[in-house]
């Protein structure tokens, strides 16, 4: 998306190098030190509740309830499972150590990466800027953050929250757009967690090759879902179109398509249309808490994919206010636009099946999804799909709900994404695994030091091969 800077940090160069400095001091090696600043921020991010709410309001017109339970409640709850967690996490983690090195023993050492860049997008602004920030702090390290110049009112807030907070040298937010994020991007950081488009992703990718960073990337893609002829009717058509609309599709994970099987299409639409009504009434267009397009940009990519088959439900849109109805997409093909691109935006096609295998291979077509969903209370239905197609993750018999869960990893796979996060995932993410063996000093077997002559080799092999 090309959009033009809003403002050119002065000095990123000097930025980074203060971060340096200050963690090369030491000062975040210390878990009560990261502790009180995650305890810090969970305090300054509930004394902002109101600034953050009105914030996300202004850019997505999110309601209160949807962005405290999907942005502010989600990272502090994240925050939350940190504390208690940390000191576990960051504890040396001891390891077998095979036979054949006795008398040894041997450790995992979790340690800092040391300067982390978090580039974040718009469409969840506070959530997915703060869950990996806090990752980051929790490991020990020291964080830039660039949030996403198109949801602005958020990026403001966020850089005051943390500018008032947080010492620069540990923290610092620079706002901008796409030269902001290219100039940061020429940095040599320790660490780099992108979330955005797979476009993006793969220029975040090249530029961090050049430092040889590593990275975590959090990238987007169509995510399909899968509906079975044997599933709770109602439950299904609830839970799909509460996770289709929330953000008004603006969601990474939403469910992009539908494959539908041919006996049950009908019943479904019917029973979907019914709940998108109660969610959001008759004319969705009136309600207040339905949020809108982030921008005229992404309105219009959206109108367009109105062309590419028959609207059977939903379809009103009005440019001025960004609005666009939940919309139900019959007759498409697999190759129109909106089958190849992800959708990001409130409308869903359907498309119906005979054969459960005629579904997974219209899924397979498109490169390994970030979220695959598939609805049915039939256990050889549900494993032969889950089988069967490569995704970062997913729910059977829901939508999105695995990521509000710390206990499991969240991330992509293939074209959408690269590592994990959340909860320990977090934590394991910012952190270098340092792997030590202890020896000690008791015994020291002569077998493995020259000369090598061939009367070893038969306890050589007897010992690689018993005691490892
Ligand atoms: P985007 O890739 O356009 O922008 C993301 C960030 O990258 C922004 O901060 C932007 O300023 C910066 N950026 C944009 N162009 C750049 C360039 N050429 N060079 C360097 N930096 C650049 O993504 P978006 O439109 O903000 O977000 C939508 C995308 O993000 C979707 O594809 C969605 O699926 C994906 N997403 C993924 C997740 C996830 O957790 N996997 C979550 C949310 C969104």
């Amino acid at each position: 998306m090309q959009t033009t800077d809003i403002q050119i940090e002065p000095d990123i160069g000097k930025a980074v190098q203060f971060q340096r400095h200050f963690f090369n001091s030491g000062k975040t090696l210390s878990v009560d030190f990261r502790i009180d600043q995650l305890i810090k921020l969970r305090k300054c991010i509930v004394d902002h509740e109101k600034l953050i709410l009105d914030a996300l309001n202004k850019d997505l017109n999110k309601s209160s309830f949807e962005a405290y339970a999907t942005e502010v409640g989600f990272t502090l709850s994240e925050i939350d499972f940190t504390i208690k967690k940390i000191k576990k996490w960051a504890k040396p983690r001891k390891v077998h150590t095979p036979f054949l090195h006795a008398i040894a023993s041997s450790r995992i050492y979790p340690e800092p990466y040391g300067i982390c860049l978090i580039i974040a997008p718009w469409n969840y602004p506070f959530q997915l800027i703060m869950t990996p920030l806090i990752g980051a702090m929790a490991a020990g390290n020291c964080c830039i953050l660039k949030p996403s110049e198109l949801a602005e009112n958020t990026a403001a807030v966020v850089s005051k929250i943390v500018s008032e907070n947080f010492e620069p040298e540990y923290i610092k937010v620079i706002e901008g757009g796409i030269e902001t994020s290219q100039e940061l991007l020429e940095q040599k950081f320790d660490y780099i967690f992108f979330t955005g488009s797979t476009d993006v992703g793969r220029i975040v990718y090249q530029a961090a090759a050049k430092h040889l960073t590593p990275v975590t990337l959090e990238l987007g893609g169509k995510s399909p879902c899968i509906i079975d002829q044997d599933i709770h009717l109602e439950y299904a058509a609830k839970r799909i179109a509460w996770g289709k609309f929330i953000n008004a599709g603006q969601t990474c994970v939403a469910p992009d398509y539908l494959l539908i099987h041919k006996n049950i299409k009908e019943r479904f639409i019917t029973e979907f249309k019914t709940q998108v009504e109660s969610f959001y009434g008759k004319q969705p267009a009136e309600c207040s808490y339905y949020p809108k397009i982030i921008n005229r940009n992404h309105f219009n990519r959206l109108i367009d994919y109105l062309q590419n088959g028959n609207v059977i439900f939903g379809g009103e849109n009005d440019a001025e206010k960004l609005y666009l109805a939940p919309t139900l997409l019959e007759g498409v093909s697999e190759n129109d636009k909106v089958m190849r691109e992800e959708i990001f935006g409130p409308i869903l096609p359907v498309i119906t099946y005979d054969d459960l295998e005629e579904a997974i291979q219209i899924a397979k077509k498109n490169p390994n999804p970030l979220s695959l969903y598939v609805f049915s209370k039939n256990k050889k239905v549900v494993n032969k799909v889950l089988d069967s197609i490569p995704a970062g993750g997913g729910c059977v018999n829901d939508t999105l709900i695995h990521l509000g869960t710390p206990y499991l990893p969240f991330g992509g796979t293939g074209s959408s994404g690269i590592g994990a996060y959340h909860g320990k995932s977090s934590f394991d993410t910012f952190s270098h695994m340092k792997g030590f063996l202890h020896r000690s000093n008791l015994i020291d077997l002569d077998i493995r030091y020259a000369p090598y002559k061939d009367d070893k080799m038969p306890a050589l092999k007897w010992l690689m091969k018993k005691f490892l």
